[in-house]
């Protein structure tokens, strides 16, 4: 029976209720004047439930899937402005007990290069990636309670935010591991990290099932309400997210809003981010064996969706994505992006060898960080190396009521033109400075408070005069 509110997977995320949202989207997509209503409320900027939203995926007619298109790109520019945060995914272990039929990681994977980083090692790859300039990262891991229990990877959290190299430190640490316990939740919380990210993979239990055959994530229940007990162990934000390929994109669009409504109806706060990973080729894995492949054009209908149905939540695309592929999804809701990613354990500090492949997934966006910086300015947005909310506690229902109330513009577009320009003075090339400093110098203008500007414009000077980490 599907209820919202429960607690029990298999009642919020119901199957017979996706099964008839599905039907009802179908017969109902091509009644016109009830899909301009649905759009019409979305306008409203207060979201879409599953069956509103799933109706609007059926729909095929090309005027309303540009009106959506157009919403899309308005409410992204009303609640995000022209900012896109920047940060790069850790891999710290490729060790996994679990049969992910998917996943290069998988046990009976015999020949990639199985990898778990030392201390020094994470030492050795934090450097580089501060060097690049990312202030922000993902921590990912297999899982494996012998090689990869919770104790590393709270030693691994700690030993990033200990390391202060030049100018350099990592001021957010997200966390992309397998479901646990509310105890280890707490850990987690306890050890400072920033989004408890997990990807449900696919909402379809059956396929679930099949498509983890053996090990611990093999239970769906024990999956799907991970997101529960992370908010019980007292993490504020959690990240969504379906492997799209995996299972039919309607389903999983369903499920995706069904989830993050179950969370908002029991918490009092949805998703913090969805993330829309595409499966993608990697050792011992042809994603041409999966049948649910979507096209870029359904790709990019999602984000549309997912940008109008939860206006509030931020929207992850990673380096699976090509350059062309970003570029269309960045305009219709996209808030943050990797940048200059290796999906190997260890593969920021040195290139693996030819015979050794420790990757989860070939990387299509294989840009430099900044090159992905100065192509976004080119485009007219701000990329922002920004981790101040988390840092100021403004998380989880802080978060939303700030956002909600439109306030958090205040803050985040001033903090995304410091931490750029701190970027520019410290890693930038001279090419991707000047244009930089010229954006900065336009974006001055737009921030609506003279309080904060005149501010801000005092914070800048002392950057450019070497000092760092000012904040709103
Ligand atoms: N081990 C953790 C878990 O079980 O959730 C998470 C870490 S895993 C490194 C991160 C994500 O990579 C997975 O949740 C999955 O969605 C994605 N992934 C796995 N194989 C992939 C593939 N072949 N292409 C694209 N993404 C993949």
């Amino acid at each position: 029976m599907y209820n919202p509110k429960s607690l029990k997977a298999e009642e919020f995320i119901s199957h017979e209720e996706i099964m008839r949202t599905l039907a009802y989207a179908e017969e109902n997509k091509n009644n016109l004047e009830n899909v301009d209503k649905i759009i019409d409320n979305a306008a409203e900027r207060k979201g879409l439930t599953h069956e509103e939203a799933s109706v609007l995926l059926a729909c095929e007619d090309e005027s309303r899937i540009q009106r959506i298109y157009d919403l899309a790109e308005q409410i992204k520019k009303d609640f995000y402005g022209n900012r896109i945060v920047m940060f790069a995914p850790l891999y710290l272990s490729n060790y996994c007990v679990n049969g992910c039929v998917y996943c290069p990681y998988h046990l009976k994977n015999k020949h990639i290069a199985r990898k778990k980083l030392t201390q020094e090692e994470v030492r050795r790859e934090v450097i580089a990636l501060q060097d690049m300039g990312h202030k922000r990262l993902a921590i990912e891991a297999g899982e494996d309670p012998v090689n990869n229990p919770i104790e590393y990877i709270l030693e691994c959290i700690n030993t990033i935010y200990s390391i202060k190299h030049k100018n350099g430190a990592i001021r957010r640490v997200n966390v992309n591991i397998a479901a646990t316990t509310v105890e280890n939740y707490r850990k987690l919380k306890e050890a400072g990290i920033g989004t408890y990210i997990l990807f449900q993979e696919t909402y379809h239990k059956e396929s679930y099932e099949q498509l983890h055959p053996t090990g611990p994530k093999h239970d769906y229940a024990y999956h799907t309400e991970a997101m529960d007990r992370a908010m019980e162990g007292g993490i504020d934000d959690v990240g969504l997210g379906v492997l799209f390929g995996l299972e039919l994109y309607k389903y999983e669009f369903a499920g995706l809003l069904m989830h993050a409504e179950h969370l908002e109806a029991v918490h009092g706060v949805g998703p913090h981010t969805i993330s829309v990973p595409r499966l993608k080729r990697a050792d011992d894995i042809d994603p041409d064996q999966f049948d649910n492949g979507i096209s870029d054009e359904i790709f990019a209908k999602l984000c549309a969706l997912i940008r109008i149905s939860v206006p509030y939540t931020g929207m992850i695309v990673s380096t699976r994505e090509s350059k062309e592929v970003r570029e269309k999804v960045i305009r219709l809701g996209v808030s943050q992006l990797s940048g200059a990613s290796k999906t190997s354990v260890g593969g920021y500090s040195e290139p693996e060898p030819e015979d050794e492949n420790s990757e989860q997934f070939d990387v299509s966006d294989k840009r430099t960080l900044d090159e992905v910086v100065r192509w976004l300015m080119e485009f007219g947005y701000i990329p922002s190396f920004c981790t101040a909310c988390y840092r100021e506690g403004r998380t989880g229902d802080r978060f939303m009521t700030l956002l909600k109330a439109g306030q958090i513009q205040n803050c985040c577009h001033p903090n995304a033109l410091m931490t750029l320009l701190e970027f520019l003075q410290d890693y930038a090339s001279e090419e991707t400075k000047v244009l930089g400093e010229k954006m900065i110098l336009d974006e001055i203008k737009n921030v609506p408070s003279d309080k904060v500007r005149e501010i801000l414009v005092k914070n800048l000077e002392q950057i450019k005069q070497g000092n760092r980490d000012f904040r709103f």
